[in-house]
């Protein structure tokens, strides 16, 4: 494998992206980099790991190349691993960050600090044509704060606190956010397999 499109328009996991796959000798393109435009594709897994693959394995058809796509998102055990799969939209369809963080301080309102575990989630699904498709799963334990602080990240960062940390994801950089991330996770799990990929072609 030379060449792996990754499915997002998000301009910095792209560039985590290519910066991992470069390592490999492997090219990444974003949506970003395509002249052509895809349509967009519905998420309707209801799972993560579901949700990633018709992300990738739709893209991968269409284009005839590997394609990665990445699903993340909050889980809260109190919540019952809420709000998951609906993160982007916990509170309705406008995908307000400020209204999904009110709306999960407002159900953790009687929640005292030690029953406040909750961690991120994401899983990357890698479509190759004619293949099937293999999955890596990265986490971020934490606890959810009582207030919102800081204004790095986007989502729910100003309301989670990274387990070892008193600052919330937000009030750390991003170089930080990085290095202890859930994509993070997931794409060095994703080594395995580059290496094999790598060997089978040379071999
Ligand atoms: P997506 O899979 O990147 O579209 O993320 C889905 C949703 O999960 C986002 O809209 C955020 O609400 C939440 N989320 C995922 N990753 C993060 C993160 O690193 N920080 C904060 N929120 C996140």
């Amino acid at each position: 494998m030379k060449q792996i499109l990754i499915a997002t328009r998000n301009k910095g996991k792209a560039e985590e992206f290519k910066a991992f796959f470069s390592g490999y000798g492997i090219k990444a393109l974003s949506l970003l980099d395509l002249a052509e435009e895809i349509p967009d594709i519905q998420e309707t897994g209801s799972t993560f790991e579901e949700n990633a693959a018709i992300k990738a394995e739709q893209i991968a058809n269409y284009l005839s190349i590997p394609v990665l796509a990445d699903d993340s998102g909050l889980m809260i055990d109190q919540l019952d691993g809420r709000p998951g799969i609906y993160s982007a939209r916990y509170a309705g369809d406008m995908k307000d960050d400020n209204a999904n963080m009110e709306k999960v301080l407002n159900e953790l309102k009687t929640v005292p600090g030690d029953k406040r575990t909750a961690r991120f989630i994401c899983v990357l699904a890698v479509a190759i044509p004619g293949e099937e498709t293999i999955f890596r799963t990265g986490y971020c334990e934490g606890s959810i704060a009582f207030s919102k602080k800081g204004n790095n990240g986007f989502g729910y960062d100003p309301i989670f606190v990274p387990e070892g940390y008193e600052e919330t994801m937000a009030e750390i950089s991003s170089e930080e956010k990085n290095q202890i991330s859930h994509r993070k996770h997931a794409i060095s799990h994703l080594e395995d397999w580059i290496k094999n990929e790598i060997i089978n072609e040379k071999g």
